[in-house]
Order: structure tokens, then C-alpha cells, then sequence
């Protein structure tokens, strides 16, 4: 008998050879129904393989990561599959499972593959799934897996195998069909129930421009047909929200090829929207302690190499400039902390001045592939919300609590109201990944934990996960349509202010090492703003839109009344545009609509005789006629509650 304990700490005994899907059926019916794939002693684990010994096992269903992740994992090998038995000369190189599904990326040779195709490979994926083909791994030699894809004639899976050892390589068969694979299964295909795929796209073989091009095929799957209506009546409504597109139709931003892929042009609305969300920040972080710094674009090779930034990435991203005459070799700034940590350095501190404070709207460049670049949310120029504390050891979890009550202010404000946290701490067992003492990491990790205690966060805590130099909280936020995105983060760092030699004189009048925290709430200007468009599909919170009122004359005649208007709202600080342009009151409410400017103020003749406006709100319709002065007063005041005041 072999003895197997469950994450809810209870033991059980079984027979030797016992498989988790018969550990599922012990202990229930309807777990065994639902359980499609387990790990065991923190590994993966096939859920009809056997357990030949003691161990701590874990069961996934549909409704867990895991769980999902063997799903479309298994999917994918149905998916090359079907299109071996379609296109018998394409050459299968990788397909792993991915947040949201699953893809492959094969080398049709001479054969042509286009959207068009999808259709047909998916009938062929729904006739293999439903003839529920059991999944089997098998342990190769390095040689016989060689020789089998010499066989193949494929030299992806020949390069793939080429840089594994010998003893870890394994194949996964179902039906006459086997490919290279870890493992983590769901027990047969006829789990899968609905499919889609979604899309082709281009791509590199191993994402390197040199290398041959490849056909990548995104798909998803589901246990249930309903599952995946559901997903799709999702991407619709996301596709409504996609921050390119409303970018455009909102006027906030473009692109210009003549300027370069990923370089954002930001236009008048976007700049405007920008400039608001910046002193929204820079009013709260100043009455934080924080101050304002200013750095340049590029900074000397050399300040690069002193923070480790240029050994990262310096071969991988954009080159230096070189000056003409003296020989020197500057980067454009792929970080602001580097520069940060010399304005510190202007001049000695004590531990009285400290914490110090330095914010700045930086603008860092940092090189993506081109197949990488996507909108606003992956760019190669972009504007950080960037702020660097140098504090004492001891003051890191005061520091640390106040930062979370500005990261949590930027959300309430902004309506960003479902998001959890993570804590990245180190893992014990591995000091030597980790620079800084272990009494300072205890000490840090500590004290991050307490602030997310402390300020009733949703966190989770990841062993393991820290960066090198220090331990970190990570805020992910989910949006209208459910998605998770990563934003805001908040860093503790014991590396950069060992490299830069940065010092305070303490009380004890010895010179002593300051702790950096790096913060950013928004990440970037230009990601936040696409996420906020997708979340709010351009709809912001009132203080935040571009044009708050939209005044529309019913005709040129009531031209003098509606400036009367226009210039009543600029003096009480409303955002308001007067269309009178000669066209009729229904295209210009559609225009308007469209804009999604939250009011309307209609203006015709009954209007202009008494003095009053007719209001109208965006996706509601009309609401009456009222004095301006009441107009204006509602308003401000629905203005100022859309946004909550930062207190210290
Ligand atoms: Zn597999
Ligand atoms: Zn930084």
C-alpha cells in the first residue's frame, strides 16, 4: 500500500499502481467525472498513469489553471493531428497551451494555408476528439527520437531534440499519432467537446527574424458547446473595445510608419486625456512626498554598465549612438531608476532627510520585435509613471503601505474595482540567486506581507518568484469583460543601491546603504490608457473625458445663444464643443454618440427664447430642459464625485 495526501491535509491509502482518475473515482463520483488531470509531489502528473509510491497529490477540473492548461495542452495535439492527416507534408514544429487556448506553428512547405482553411481542419479536430483517444506517454533515447524525425524529415523537432539530454525526452501517442511532449494530458480526447480556431498568423521559427517563417494557428477548446459561445460572444464585445480601434475613432493616438513601428504619435484628445491623467498622479504623489524629477532620454553607455542594465539588455535592444568626434557611446534609456540613482547621489544624506521621494513621467525605449509590437500596450517608446524611494531598512514597511494607498487610489478612481495581488518572495532554498543580506530579504518580505494584511488586499504569496535583487507586489486587475491584466508594481531592490554605492550618514554617524523601492501605478501612460479604453470601451469616469458636453444648435440662428452657453460652462471648468456646423440635430447626436461624449446640450428655439438647455446623456437619451446654472451645478458635482479625494 502506498500512502497519498491531499492539498486538505488528509491521508488515504492505496494500492500500488493506483492512477489519480481511480483516486477521483474513490473519493467521488462527481469528482471523478470532473477531474481531467493532476500533478503529484508538485510535478505533472498523467491522470491514468500509475502512483507507485508516497506522495502528496493534487486533482485539477476545468475550473482550475492546471486544469485548462492540460486541456488546451492536449487540444493542441489533436490539432497537429488533424492537420498531419490533412497536410501530410507540413512539418510540425511547437504548440503549447497559452492563457486563452492554444496554437501551433507548423511549416506548410509548398502547401497554402489561410483563414480560409479553418473551417475544414476544424471538422477534421472534432471527429479525431470525439473518437476519445486515450493519451500515453512514452520515454525515448535521445537517438531513437532522432532517428524517428530524421524519419519524419523534420528538422524543427530534430533542432528541438538536439538540445535536450538524453533521459528526459518523451513522446505522447494517441491513435497512429505521436509527438514530442512533456506531458500533462487530459485522459482522452473525447473531453473536448467544442473547438475553435480562431486565427492565422505569422511567425518565426524560435521568434528569430533569421530563421524561417512559420504558419501559427490559434485555436481554443471547451468541455461544453455553451462554454464556447459564451467565449465567443466575449471576443466580439472585445473586439468593440480594442484599444486601436477606439484609439482612432476617439482621436487619441496613431501610428506613423515614417516615424516607426511602435513609436505612439499621441493626438490632441490623447494628449489632453494624458496630461489629466498625469496631474491626477503627480496632485496625489505630492502630497505623498513625493518629488518632481526631470532625466534626458539617453543616458552614457557607462551608467548602463554600472546598473547591470546594458550585460541584460544591451546585445538584445536598440544599440548605442555613437558621437562624432570624442568616442562616446550613449543608450536611449530602457530604465529611469539608473538616472534616479545618480540624482540621489548629488549630494550626502543623513537619516533625516530620508525617505526621499523622486517621481517622473519617464519616457524609457526598449527594442521589440516587430511581430511583438501590439497598439499601445507593447511599444517601443513609452512614458512610465516612475518613482523611486531611497529609504532606510526600518522605514520599508511604512513606505510600502503608503504606496499601496496610492496604487489603491488610482484604481477607485479610474473604476478599476476587481483585482487581487501578488507577493513574489524568494525561494529560501536558493541564497545564492539572491543578492542582499537575509536578514534585510526577511525583513523586507515581512514587511510587504503586513502592508497587503494591513490594507485588506485580495494577495497571494509566490515562493520563488522574486527578482534577484528583491522581493515584489504585483497588482492585477480585472477588467469589464473579465480579463486579467497586469498593472501597477510595486519593487524592493538591494542591488542598485550597492552598485551605485549609494549612502546615508546615520544616527550613529556611520555611512549606511538606503533600500530602493521602484513603483509604478499606472505601468506605463500608454499601456493604462489602452487598458482603461478596453475596460471602459472609451466610456471614462466623467472627470477624465476628453469633452465632458457636447453643445448642439438645432440651427445657425441660435449661434449667439449657444457661445453664451459654451462660455458659461469654460467658466465653471466644463470641457465643453460647440458643433454648430450646418448639418441636422439627428447626425450631429449620432456624431456625438459615436465620440461618446457623456452630455448633450440641445439648442433651438424654445431654448434660446427661455434661456434654458435641453440635456441629453450619451447611450440614454434625453432627460428634460433645465436652467444652465442647474446643468452646470449637477455637473460639478457629478464631476468631482467621479473621481475620490487622496488622503495622507
Ligand atoms: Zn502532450
Ligand atoms: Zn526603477
Amino acid at each position: 500500500m502506498i500512502k497519498i495526501s491531499f492539498p486538505d491535509k488528509s491521508v488515504r491509502s492505496y494500492e500500488k499502481g493506483v492512477t489519480p482518475l481511480d483516486i477521483a473515482q474513490s473519493i467521488s463520483e462527481g469528482l471523478a467525472r470532473n477531474v481531467i488531470s493532476a500533478s503529484f509531489n508538485g510535478n505533472t502528473f498523467e491522470a491514468s498513469a500509475p502512483i507507485m509510491e508516497d506522495g502528496f497529490i493534487k486533482l485539477y477540473t476545468w475550473n482550475d489553471k492546471e486544469g485548462k492548461a492540460a486541456f488546451w495542452h492536449s487540444s493542441a495535439h489533436i490539432l497537429a493531428q488533424s492537420l498531419l492527416s490533412k497536410y501530410p507534408q507540413a512539418k510540425l514544429t511547437i504548440g503549447p497551451a497559452i492563457e486563452n487556448g492554444f496554437y501551433y506553428d507548423v511549416d506548410f512547405a509548398d502547401a497554402s494555408f489561410s483563414e480560409k482553411d479553418l473551417p475544414s481542419l476544424e471538422e477534421q479536430f472534432l471527429i479525431f476528439a470525439r473518437e476519445k483517444f486515450e493519451f500515453k506517454m512514452r520515454m525515448s533515447s535521445k537517438s531513437d527520437a532522432l532517428k524517428f524525425y530524421q524519419k519524419e524529415n523534420n528538422p524543427y523537432k530534430i533542432e528541438l531534440i538536439e538540445n535536450l539530454e538524453d533521459g528526459t525526452i518523451s513522446f505522447c501517442d494517441h491513435a497512429d499519432f505521436t509527438d514530442l511532449c512533456r506531458g500533462g494530458h487530459i485522459p482522452h480526447s473525447g473531453f473536448i467537446k467544442a473547438v475553435k480556431l480562431l486565427s492565422v498568423a505569422g511567425a518565426y521559427w524560435r521568434g528569430d527574424e533569421t530563421k524561417p517563417q512559420l504558419t501559427r494557428i490559434y485555436g481554443i477548446s471547451f468541455p461544453k458547446q455553451k462554454e464556447l459561445k459564451e467565449y465567443l460572444l466575449l471576443l466580439e464585445e472585445a473586439k468593440k473595445r480594442d484599444h486601436r480601434k477606439l484609439g482612432k475613432e476617439l482621436e487619441l493616438f496613431t501610428f506613423s510608419q515614417k516615424v516607426g513601428q511602435g513609436l505612439p504619435l499621441w493626438l490632441p484628445n490623447g494628449a489632453a486625456l494624458r496630461e489629466r491623467l498625469e496631474n491626477f498622479l503627480k496632485t496625489a504623489q505630492t502630497k505623498a512626498g513625493y518629488e518632481q524629477v526631470i532625466s534626458p532620454h539617453i543616458g552614457n553607455k557607462e551608467l548602463y554598465m554600472t546598473s547591470g542594465h546594458y550585460e541584460k539588455y544591451g546585445a538584445d535592444s536598440f544599440q548605442p549612438i555613437q558621437t562624432p568626434a570624442d568616442g562616446e557611446e550613449f543608450l536611449l534609456k530602457p530604465m529611469n531608476c539608473p538616472h534616479h540613482c545618480e540624482i540621489y547621489k548629488n549630494k550626502p544624506w543623513s537619516y533625516r532627510d530620508l525617505p526621499k521621494r523622486y517621481a517622473e513621467f519617464g519616457t524609457v525605449y526598449r527594442y521589440e520585435q516587430s511581430g511583438e509590437l501590439h497598439g499601445l500596450t507593447r511599444a517601443r517608446g513609452f512614458t512610465q509613471d516612475d518613482a523611486h524611494i531611497f529609504c532606510m531598512q526600518e522605514q520599508l514597511d511604512e513606505e510600502f503601505k503608503k504606496v499601496i494607498d496610492l496604487v489603491l487610489y488610482v484604481f477607485t478612481s479610474l473604476g478599476f474595482e476587481d483585482f487581487t495581488a501578488q507577493v513574489s518572495i524568494r525561494d529560501k532554498n536558493k541564497p545564492e540567486k539572491y543578492i542582499g543580506s537575509s536578514e534585510n530579504w526577511d525583513l523586507a518580505e515581512k514587511a510587504i506581507i503586513s502592508a497587503a494584511r494591513e490594507k485588506k488586499l485580495d494577495y497571494v504569496v509566490e515562493t520563488g518568484e522574486a527578482a534577484f535583487y528583491g522581493p515584489k507586489l504585483d497588482f492585477m486587475v480585472k477588467d469589464a469583460l473579465g480579463r486579467q491584466w497586469q498593472l501597477g508594481t510595486i519593487q524592493v531592490d538591494y542591488n542598485l543601491p550597492e552598485r551605485f554605492d549609494l549612502t546615508y550618514k546615520g544616527s550613529d554617524n556611520e555611512l549606511h546603504r538606503p533600500v530602493m523601492i521602484h513603483r509604478a501605478p499606472f505601468g506605463s501612460m500608454e499601456r493604462f490608457v489602452a487598458i482603461l479604453l478596453e475596460h471602459t470601451g472609451g466610456n471614462f469616469p466623467l472627470w477624465l473625458m476628453p469633452k465632458q458636453v457636447n453643445i448642439l444648435c438645432v440651427s445657425e440662428k441660435y449661434k449667439n445663444y449657444a457661445l453664451k452657453v459654451l462660455n458659461f460652462l469654460e467658466n465653471h471648468e466644463i470641457r465643453a464643443h460647440l458643433d454648430d456646423r450646418n448639418e441636422t440635430i439627428g447626425k450631429k447626436i449620432r456624431e456625438s454618440e459615436i465620440s461618446k461624449v457623456p452630455y448633450m446640450l440641445i439648442l433651438g428655439e424654445k431654448e434660446a427664447q427661455n434661456e434654458t438647455v435641453s440635456l441629453r446623456k450619451h447611450q440614454k437619451g434625453d432627460i428634460g430642459n433645465f436652467a444652465i446654472e442647474i446643468v452646470v451645478d449637477q455637473l460639478k458635482k457629478e464631476i468631482k464625485e467621479s473621481q475620490s479625494t487622496f488622503k495622507v
